[in-house]
């Protein structure tokens, strides 16, 4: 039996060795396009790969995904994330988890995990074949033919794991064996805001603020980074996976509405500034700032609210307090474009998921064929889910390689 793997990326390596670990016997081939294989997990978490997150409820786990959630959960009955701790600390690799739950390789390094996945390819004996591109795969009477443009190939079973393809032109290949594609689009940018002096206050953080979209129903929650670009951070690299679609359809032009102070309310805002005025009339606003933000910060949205930094709290009158609340809970800013977040970005988009059996990986369209990584219409946020959903698809597509298509 063999078994052919397209790819060799984080999916691709966990396919080959689920395959080759639960069916010895079973020749497994890794066919990748390139001369080098997991380059994404080389780069990936700035050099230090994170592998997972400790997100150990898989019901929970699958909320992280804006796509793929009720499918993944399936998966994760099979490979959870419990399953990448346990796997790789068999292997002798350390792992750290951080207050934020990313979960790291303790040497901080992205090359022991890639040491540890071709170690462990080379003990079971999966083979791999660099510089060779599939560009077409047919089906035989008992298997498939696979075409690279120098040479022709069998397998009895083919897993894809070609990854994330920015254009719809890079999947034709399965789209032509009958497989619906769901239009690529990226997730996980940070939004430009080219015109607007926010930008001046570039590494600023609030750790707690929520971030609308305006005319959406899309909101980021969490900590808020201003960039030399507009706005990063959690909370907007959130917004930029959940509302991929929409964000793409309104071209990158869209407003978004910033409450620098968590999801306080109008009522509630006015009842914490009366109590300063009461207590601390005297002084100058510039000078007492009551949130949780940088004084640079604070005098910026002042100014935003054409309040002068010197003037005494307790001259702050009606109609000044309403533009300070407003500017504090209800802070709109033109969003212009996007940025890569850090290079690492995913894609929203692929192969449907209604076209496979999530139990096995297989494809319901051609049966012996299975997917796994992010060739799928998969996608998680930042912190270590992109991994978890290629190591637990490929887990599961490499145990079911030997099922017929009926069980
Ligand atoms: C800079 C960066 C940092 C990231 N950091 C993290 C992180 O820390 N944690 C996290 O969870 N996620 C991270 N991600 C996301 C994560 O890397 C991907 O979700 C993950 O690599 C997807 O795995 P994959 O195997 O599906 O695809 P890939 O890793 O992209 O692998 C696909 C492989 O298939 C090969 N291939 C493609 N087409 C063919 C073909 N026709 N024939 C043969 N071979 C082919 C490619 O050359 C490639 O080697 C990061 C992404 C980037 C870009």
């Amino acid at each position: 039996m063999i078994i052919a793997i397209i790819g060799g990326g984080a999916a691709g390596f966990f396919a080959a060795l689920s395959a080759k670990k639960h069916f010895p016997e079973y020749t497994v081939i890794i066919f990748e396009k390139s001369a080098k294989v997991l380059s994404k997990v080389k780069i990936s978490g700035g050099g230090r790969c994170n592998v997972t997150n400790a997100c150990f409820d898989n019901k929970e786990l699958a909320k992280h995904y804006p796509r793929g959630e009720n499918n993944l959960r399936k998966a994760f009955e099979q490979f959870n994330a419990q399953s990448t701790v346990d796997w790789f600390e068999q292997r002798n690799v350390a792992l750290k988890t951080y207050p934020d739950n990313c979960i790291f390789p303790l040497s901080n390094d992205s090359q022991t995990i890639i040491d540890c996945f071709t170690k462990e390819a080379s003990t079971l004996g999966v083979e791999i074949k660099f510089n060779q591109s599939i560009t077409e795969i047919n089906r035989t009477e008992n298997g498939f033919e696979l075409s690279t443009r120098e040479a022709k190939f069998q397998a009895d079973k083919v897993i894809v794991t070609t990854g994330g393809h920015p254009k719809r032109s890079g999947l034709e290949w399965l789209e032509q064996l009958g497989h619906t594609i769901i239009e690529p689009v990226p997730s996980l940018f940070t939004f430009n805001m080219p015109q607007d002096p926010i930008r001046e206050l570039m590494g600023n953080v609030v750790e707690n603020a929520t971030v609308k979209v305006e005319g959406t129903k899309l909101i980021g929650k969490g900590p808020l980074l201003v960039t030399h670009w507009g706005m990063s951070g959690p909370a907007i690299l959130q917004l930029s996976a959940w509302g991929a679609r929409i964000l793409a359809d309104k071209a990158y032009q869209f407003s978004v509405l910033v409450n620098w102070l968590d999801d306080e309310k109008d009522e509630g805002l006015r009842v914490h500034l009366s109590k300063i005025i009461e207590e601390h009339g005297g002084k100058m606003i510039g000078n007492l700032n009551p949130f949780p933000m940088t004084s640079r910060l604070w005098n910026f949205l002042l100014t935003k609210s054409e309040i002068n930094p010197e003037m005494r709290w307790k001259d702050l009158g009606k109609n000044v307090t309403n533009k300070l609340v407003n500017t504090l809970i209800n802070d709109r800013y033109v969003v212009s474009g996007k940025t890569t977040f850090k290079e690492e970005f995913v894609t929203a988009g692929g192969i449907s998921l209604q076209d496979v059996n999530f139990k096995t990986m297989e494809s319901k369209i051609v049966p012996g064929m299975f997917f796994a990584g992010e060739v799928l219409d998969i996608d998680g946020i930042t912190g270590g889910f992109n991994f978890q959903a290629a190591w637990t698809t490929g887990f599961v597509a490499g145990k079911s390689v030997r099922l017929l298509s009926s069980e």
